[in-house]
This record gives C-alpha cells, structure tokens and sequence, in this order.
C-alpha cells in the first residue's frame, strides 16, 4: 500500500500533537518527512524518534545541539533557525499540517504550498494577513488548502462548492469562551489564567485568549472569506455554548445544512488526514440525549468589541486584516504578560486599526511590512499610553 509522506509544522503544539497522535495510530499509512518546533527540543525529539521522521528542525537556533544529542543515534537529520523551519517546509510532502501559530506560520505556509501538495491550514493568521496571496499560491502551485479550523472544516463539508450561487449565508458558531455570561466590569479584571482556561476546547494560549475575546471568530469570518467563494457580508457568527454544531450553510431555498460534533480537533484533523476518503478517530462519539439541548444566541459585540473590529476589517479589505491580525498577536502577548488588562486588547487593537491604514499588500515583503508597521503602533499604543 502506497504509504502517504508527511509533514508537521508545529508539532509540539495542541494542533501537531492532535495530528501525531492520529498518524501514530495509523503508522501503515503514513511516513513522517519533517517535523518542526520552536523551543520544545524534548517534545520534538520524542516526536522525531516515535515516527521515524527523516527531518526535524527546531527554531530557536541556539537549541541545535541539544536537539542533535536528544536525536543521537536516529537516521533524523536535525536543522536549526528559521532556514532549518523553512527547510522543512518545502521537503515534498504528500500532505503537510501548517500549524505554526500566529504570523510566524506565513513563509512555511508559503513554502508547503510551493511544494504542490495538500496542505491542511490551521494557521489561521497567515490566511487572515495574506488570504489573497495563499489563495494565488494554491492556483499556481496546484497545492490544495484543505481547512482544519473546526468551523471551517464543518462549512467544507456542507458547502456545494460547484454552485456556490445557491447558498445564501454561511454562520460560524462561536462557544462564547469563558466570560460570555460575563458584565463588563467583571471582565475589567480577567486574569491571563482564567483567559486561557477554555470550556469546551483545549488549545494552545494565544488562540484561547482570541476565544476568550471572541476575535478568535472574527478572524475566522476573515478566514472563511478566503476559503470560500461568498462576498464578505454572506458569512455571520452566533454563539453557541455547546459547540456541538460547528458551521451551517444556507442555500437560497431555506435548507441549512450543519456539521455536528463533539468539540475534538482530532475530528476535522481526521478529515483533513483523510481527505477524500474518511478514517476512524478515537473522538468520543455525539450523544445528543445526553446533551439534552443546543443553545444559540446572538454575539453582545459591546462586550466584545473585537469580533465587530473583525467585521469592519474584514468589510473593508486591503491591508485591514493584517493590521488587525498583528495588533491583536501584540495585544495578547502583552496581555499574558500581564502588561494590559482584557479590556485593553480589542482597544488596542481598535487604535492600532485607527492609526495606520497602509495600502493594499501585493506581495508577501507587503505583508511584512504592514505587519511590522502594525505591530510597533500596537506596542507604542501600550507602551505610552498604557491603553
Ligand atoms: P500552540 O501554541 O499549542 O502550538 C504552536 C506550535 O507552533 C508549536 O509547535 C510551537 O513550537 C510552534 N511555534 C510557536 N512559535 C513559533 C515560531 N515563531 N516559529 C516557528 N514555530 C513556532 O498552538 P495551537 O493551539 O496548536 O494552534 C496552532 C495554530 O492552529 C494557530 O494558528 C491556531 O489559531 C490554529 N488553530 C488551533 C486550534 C486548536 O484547537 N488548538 C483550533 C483551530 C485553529
Ligand atoms: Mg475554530
């Protein structure tokens, strides 16, 4: 049997590790290519050496020598620094999981989609920066993106891509994170570590944070704005506690169709891992007698100002998404730091929004440039005025 060759970009994160634990339960299907980290040495060589994987690059390049030792013995070869990341990006792969989290994803992404395989995003950020730009690189690379994000995933299996005229709204559900029932005064004081404490999924710290703020679903509409051929305004989001329903598609004749299950990123990994064919999981099994009930409300955007910054970036177009998209990554890094309350990342954000408009990005240096511009206004924003 033709085994297939893989690579896993973030592989010591929640998203790698998710997709190992599905491959390693399958090794008669697959053979690891590259395997790549940014600091966890000891999760990356217990990774490399479970899988035989062929590459394994770690990023931060002062680690080299302790991933080599931790890999004496093995026929991995072992790379270091962002060349070495890069590297193992662009080995042809079959299939190539990008979960690299935040901007640093965006040249891997680039590279794994030069190679002409299929490459399963998770890193939303880079789709989010420079949608356009991935997008272009599919159609000229023949690459195939294929989406991991749950709710994607779910709008990809009940999305009728050979007429999309037919459907008239897609809505992305959202849990409401942890403070949905929250007043504002209450979230003034949120805590870094009841932020990243996620009810239903458990996920790396930044994207919990953007769940917490509810900017995880608006970049997520900027993100199903560029997986899928409807105008900006034909994508919503509602809150639903259980995630349970992941994404619903309306077509122009009343029918909505949903994608259900339980909240197990393994789910939609599965079906990226097995695409187009399916393959088993170990995810437990829906029971919706036991759940008893479903709840859906409307998004209370005073409360979460971030998800309405995401509908006018994202309405607006050009270079917005990118300067949304770095303000933010500034934003919950100093608010895990504990440098800036809850509160202050959507407004900085929203200053950030404010104060730089660069144009329109035509290439990836582009990206870089609004990102960078970007990120120093969000800096500044915290650093003089403390928001
Ligand atoms: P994580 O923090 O758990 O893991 C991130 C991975 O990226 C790690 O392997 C880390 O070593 C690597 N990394 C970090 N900084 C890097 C850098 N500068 N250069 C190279 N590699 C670096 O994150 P995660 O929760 O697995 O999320 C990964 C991506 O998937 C994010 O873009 C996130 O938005 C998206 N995503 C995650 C989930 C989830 O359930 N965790 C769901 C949907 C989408
Ligand atoms: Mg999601």
């Amino acid at each position: 049997m033709h085994q297939r060759k893989i690579s896993i970009l973030g592989a010591t994160g929640s998203i790698g590790t998710s997709t190992l634990d599905l491959v390693e339960r399958n090794p008669q299907e697959f053979r690891v290519e590259a395997l790549t980290a940014q600091r966890d040495v000891k999760g990356l060589a217990a990774a490399a050496r479970r899988t035989g994987a062929a590459f394994a690059a770690i990023g931060d390049e002062a680690l080299y020598g302790k991933l080599r030792d931790a890999l004496a013995g093995t026929s991995t070869q072992v790379g270091a620094g962002q060349g070495a990341i890069m590297e193992a990006a662009g080995r042809p792969a079959d299939w190539t999981m990008a979960a690299i989290v935040g901007i640093a994803g965006l040249k891997p992404v680039m590279a794994a989609l030069e190679t002409g395989g299929v490459v399963a995003f998770a890193n939303k950020e880079s789709l989010v920066s420079a949608g356009d730009l991935m997008t272009d690189a599919a159609r000229r690379y023949a690459a195939t993106i294929l989406p991991v994000d749950s709710e994607h995933n779910a709008i990809f299996q009940c999305f009728d891509a050979a007429a999309p005229e037919r459907i008239r709204k897609v809505t992305l559900t959202a849990s409401g994170g942890p403070f949905r029932d929250w007043s504002l005064e209450a979230m003034r004081s949120v805590t870094p570590a009841q932020a990243v404490k996620h009810p239903n999924w458990s996920m790396g710290a930044k994207i919990s944070v953007d769940s917490a703020t509810l900017m995880n679903k608006g970049l997520e509409l900027i993100e199903a704005f560029h997986l899928f051929p409807l105008r900006a305004d034909q994508f919503d989001a509602i809150v639903h506690p259980q995630s349970v329903v992941h994404a619903l598609v309306e077509y122009i004749d009343g029918s909505v169709i949903a994608q259900l299950g339980t909240p197990d990123m393994r789910t939609p990994i599965a079906h990226c891992l097995a695409w187009p064919a399916r393959m088993p999981t170990p995810c437990k099994p829906l029971d919706l007698a036991a759940l008893s009930r479903l709840e859906f409300q409307a998004p209370d955007l005073e409360r979460f100002p971030a998800l309405a910054l995401a509908h006018e970036a994202l309405a607006a177009g050009g270079a917005r998404p990118a300067v949304l998209n770095a303000a933010n990554e500034v934003a919950v890094a100093a608010f895990l730091e504990g440098r800036i309350g809850f509160l202050d990342i959507a407004a900085t954000v929203r200053k950030a929004l404010d104060r730089c408009d660069p144009a329109r990005p035509a290439c990836l240096d582009d990206v870089f440039a609004i990102d960078a511009e970007a990120r120093a206004t969000a800096k500044a924003v915290i650093e003089l005025e403390t928001v």
